[in-house]
């Protein structure tokens, strides 16, 4: 899944309001953040193949540090206890724990059985070791719908939150869900990756979108409806 993580962080807002964006967007694309980074000192193992579905181009072959519900909860523990403890708010660090935890849920809906529980020894899984995963990918027009569905009550949530205290409160946010959609259409339309090491570089670079997400929310004020 990807723009449904989005939408899970714009909708956050109107749960925490005093909390940054930035750190709502962070919280349920964490795993994601991970990921590439456990990919590239090689923790993590993936595999790209060819197949007309896009969102089977990916084998995600060994990742529980960054995808096992276990670590998940982990990070999520983790994540909100740092931030429970700068900001004193519990709204935030609740919102902050939901958000890194529903990354997995929505996971588990899209991916095909690949998700582990826990990290198992060694490379290889254990019969015990069950995999998780719904496998919506396999509707390709389905899974587009649903996360853009996802993704379109989440910019209402925030809207119905947040109001603009400048242009640029609202240029930057417009800009933002422009070039997300469009990076997702890249996603989906486009090129599959050249190599796990391209991959891995393009997933850091959406940690770009929770720093751009912390700037057009500081740039808008919450609503006393919200
Ligand atoms: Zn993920």
């Amino acid at each position: 899944m990807f723009v449904g993580h989005y939408a899970v962080g714009l909708a956050a807002k109107k749960f925490a309001p005093r909390t940054s964006l930035g750190l709502l967007i962070a919280a349920p694309i964490l795993l994601d953040l991970l990921w590439p980074i456990f990919l590239l000192i090689g923790w993590e193992q993936v595999s790209i193949q060819p197949n007309p579905n896009p969102f089977l181009r990916l084998s995600f072959d060994s990742y529980p540090i960054s995808h096992g519900l276990v670590a998940a909860i982990g990070w999520a523990t983790l994540f909100a206890s740092i931030y429970f403890g700068i900001a004193r708010y519990l709204a935030g660090a609740i919102a902050v724990w939901v958000g890194v935890v529903s990354h997995w849920v929505l996971d588990y809906v899209v991916h095909r059985p690949d998700l582990p529980l826990y990290a198992s020894t060694g490379r290889l899984y254990t019969a015990g070791n069950r995999l998780f995963g719904l496998s919506l990918w396999n509707h390709r027009w389905i899974t587009i719908a649903v996360e853009v569905l996802m993704l379109a009550a989440g910019v209402v949530i925030y809207l119905w939150t947040t109001k603009a205290k400048d242009q640029i409160g609202n240029i930057a946010f417009y800009a933002f869900i422009f070039v997300l959609v469009g990076l997702y259409a890249f996603v989906v339309f486009g090129p599959p990756p050249k190599s796990v090491k391209q991959l891995a570089i393009g997933s850091l670079c959406t940690w770009l979108f929770a720093v751009w997400a912390w700037f057009f929310d500081s740039h808008r004020e919450s609503l006393p409806h919200g």
